[in-house]
């Protein structure tokens, strides 16, 4: 069939395997894996091979006990092991996929005692100091790797990743930082990539050569003592030479410093990478880190940069991203926004993995699909509200064939996205707004825009039921002074309103850090400035990959301001916060906790912070101090005995976030649909 994207949907020949194109799907770890009953696992791989996915891998399995992420966590070490994994290999057959199982040794990223490392020495981003491995245990793990491998062919696995990449056991083999070993295992580069060299070999060995084995290569390791460009070409080579099948892109150790997948980093930001290393070698490479668009992975596929493209949350984001692809319904795509808050954050804190975008992520067997059912026509439902949480019930009970009237006051749906996406690197969030409409214009469901609708239409209107999405409204403190012409809403800041060059933030949530970083970042930032703004050397001139960091700001300098006492942004998302946080110190943000708000007045911001008195000498004051559920409807609804659901914002506003907002959707329409 012809298509827009005819390098994405060239067949790849691996001479033993074809594979129907150039995606594939990175390896994740769910939090699936780790269940004793496969079967919702099953569920997840089944429903993306049937979207059309190339090749699948799963999240990281153990090769022996110490190599765990967690305890207990999923290993591979024998044949009852290998049994479990069949209705997984099964379901995914059954749809006409693909999957290979990861092997990942944790080394001294393991979150248990018994954590082993070529050398002790503890990682920044762990609590435990790892045991260093005698000679004797690193044949033994060498000879776990090829039984993983072996074990996860008898389980009906088409191949294996062996995790040689983000700073995991291999990694720490490799690379300088933490292999200070005097033996035949550490010194010399061609000591260092023994050990990556042996695993290889030992999987090969045991699992057979007509058997898929991609080996994901740290190319770019962003910290400090890491691998030269010259050892990653030369072990990419040794690699090659050893039977790898495929190379997958290794972009950056857990413990780096500089975010390499959140939504502040371009699309397709990390190819240049794989582009090296193209001439170097002759088996497929695989380019990888946010690549989130058919557009992105065919421009790289395209201008020759990679063989093949890797993503693994915009496959948790959707499921048919492929089909959808081949087929030219791009619009019908929903993107993953890059914002972690449902995969990764949860998998840092031992939490099963979602998505914020589609809550029935992980989650296949839970949240069936609602099929279209003609009677539904008959049902009239209202919804309130064009938000996050009103699109998703909308667009859910539209594709079950309900009558959907859906009322929104401004002139555009996505509610307060349309805020979000103006953020410098949240730009993405317009997408999910793109994706519910393009959903939406395929339903019966009526949309009326600028239309604010109140108590006395709703109940004339005849309806079923009336679903209160209406959001929010910014919560007004009561410091002395609010309405002093230099106090802002964030909503006013992020409309357009002019803002001078000395500015205090009150509240410093989520809210706050967006204000300051669109309030410091220079408008149009190029992927060049991405680079620079981190201190990554394109050049690869020192180890790592790493340069010297240049941060770029509007110059405006900000207070960012709240009144617990403690770390600012406490409560941002587990893998991105700490980025925030870096970013904006490196533009000069002065982060003030403890501080008690006297009055605003025409000098500026009067407060005491560290038990001293004192005025910020601002030219605007921006209000980021949380918000409050809008449902002036509900009482007058409710006292006209109509049905009234309240959901998102418009229900809680306290830990709001569009996760909930989304996910609340798609269980009221689940609950609404099985009403009779
Ligand atoms: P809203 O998005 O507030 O939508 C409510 C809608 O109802 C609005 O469009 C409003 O016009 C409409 N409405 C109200 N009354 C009526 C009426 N009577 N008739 C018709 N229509 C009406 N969340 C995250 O999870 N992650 C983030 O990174 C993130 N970043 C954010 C950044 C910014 C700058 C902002 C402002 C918010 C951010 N949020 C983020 C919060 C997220 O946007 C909200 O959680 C989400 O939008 C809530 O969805 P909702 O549908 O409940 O409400
Ligand atoms: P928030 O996270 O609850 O933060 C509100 C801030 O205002 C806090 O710092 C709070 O700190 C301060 N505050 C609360 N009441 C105040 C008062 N009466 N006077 C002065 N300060 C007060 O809310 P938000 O920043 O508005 O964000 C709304 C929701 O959107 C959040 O819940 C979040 O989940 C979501 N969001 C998420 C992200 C993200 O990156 N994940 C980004 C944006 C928004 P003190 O009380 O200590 O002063
Ligand atoms: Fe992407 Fe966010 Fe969904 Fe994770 S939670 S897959 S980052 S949209």
């Amino acid at each position: 069939m012809s298509t827009s994207f005819p390098h994405l949907f060239r067949p790849l020949d691996l001479g033993f395997m074809v594979l129907p194109n150039r995606l594939l799907m990175g390896s994740m770890h769910t939090g699936l894996e780790d269940h004793a009953d496969l079967s919702r696992l099953a569920a997840y791989f089944a429903a993306r091979a049937r979207g059309g996915i190339g090749l699948m891998v799963t999240g990281g399995i153990a090769p022996n006990r110490r190599g765990w992420l967690a305890p207990f966590s999923a290993k591979m070490t024998t044949t009852a092991e290998a049994r479990r994994h069949r209705v997984v290999t099964e379901a995914v057959h059954a749809e006409g996929g693909k999957i290979a199982m990861q092997i990942l040794h944790a080394g001294r990223y393991a979150m248990h005692p018994l954590l082993v490392a070529p050398s002790p020495l503890r990682a920044p981003i762990s609590p435990f100091r790892p045991w260093q491995m005698s000679p004797r245990l690193i044949r033994q793990t060498i000879q776990d790797f090829g039984r993983a491998a072996a074990l996860a062919r008898e389980a009906g696995y088409d191949g294996v990743e062996i995790m040689g990449s983000e700073g995991y056991l291999i990694n720490q083999f490799i690379a300088p930082r933490t292999n200070k070993r005097t033996d035949e295992w550490g010194g010399s580069p061609e000591n260092r990539f023994r050990f990556a060299v042996e695993v290889l070999r030992s999987v090969r060995q045991q699992a057979g050569h007509d058997f898929l084995v991609i080996f994901r290569l740290s190319m770019l390791d962003l910290v400090e003592e890491g691998s030269t460009w010259d050892e990653v070409v030369t072990l990419a080579q040794a690699l090659e030479r050893n039977g790898a099948t495929l190379l997958n892109t290794g972009i950056g150790w857990h413990e780096a410093r500089i975010p390499t997948i959140a939504a502040q980093v371009p699309r397709g930001a990390y190819a240049w990478v794989t582009a090296r290393l193209r001439n170097a070698v002759r088996i497929p490479l695989i380019a990888t880190n946010r690549i989130n668009t058919p557009e992105k992975a065919e421009e790289i596929l395209a201008s020759g940069q990679a063989d093949m493209v890797s993503m693994a949350r915009p496959l948790l984001a959707d499921p048919d991203f492929a089909q959808k692809a081949r087929e030219g319904r791009v619009r019908e795509i929903n993107t993953c926004i890059a914002c972690n808050q449902a995969c990764l954050d949860r998998i840092f804190v031992g939490k099963e993995a979602s998505c914020l975008v589609n809550p029935r992520a992980c989650r296949e067997t839970l949240f069936p699909h609602l099929v279209f059912r003609s009677e539904n026509a008959r049902r009239r439902i209202a919804v309130v509200g064009g938000g996050p949480a009103g699109l998703s019930c909308a667009a859910e009970l539209g594709d079950a064939g309900f009558e959907v009237h859906l009322f929104e006051a401004s002139r555009e749906l996505g509610g307060q996205f349309n805020l979000a996406k103006r953020i410098p690197g949240k730009e993405e969030f317009a997408e999910t707004i793109r994706y519910f409409s393009s959903r939406l214009q395929k339903t019966n469901v009526h949309i009326q825009l600028n239309r604010r609708v109140t108590a006395e239409e709703l109940i004339v209107g005849n309806f079923e039921a009336v679903v209160l999405a209406t959001g929010v409204r910014p919560r007004r403190p009561s410091i002395p002074g609010l309405e002093h012409p230099k106090v802002l809403s964030y909503v006013d800041v992020l409309n357009g309103a002019l803002v001078g060059d000395r500015v205090a933030v009150v509240g410093a949530g989520g809210i706050g850090f967006d204000v300051a970083t669109f309030l410091t970042v220079i408008p149009h930032h190029t992927p060049e400035d991405y680079l620079r703004e981190w201190g990554i050397d394109p050049e690869y001139t020192s180890r790592g990959g790493l340069g010297k960091p240049q941060p770029i700001s509007t110059g405006r300098q900000v207070w960012l301001l709240q009144r617990t006492k403690g770390k600012i942004g406490a409560r941002l998302g587990k893998t991105t916060g700490w980025a925030h946080r870096l970013a904006l110190k490196n533009r000069n943000v002065q982060f003030w906790s403890g501080v008690e708000y006297h009055f605003i007045n025409d000098d500026g911001l009067h407060l005491t912070v560290n038990g001293r008195k004192q005025v910020l000498a601002v030219d605007n004051v921006v209000i980021c101090a949380g918000q409050e559920p809008l449902r002036d409807l509900q009482a007058p609804l409710e006292a006209a005995k109509l049905k009234v659901h309240c959901i998102g914002g418009a229900r809680l506003a306290v830990e709001l976030d569009a996760e909930r907002a989304i996910k609340e959707g798609l269980q009221l329409a689940l609950k609404i649909s099985e009403m009779a």
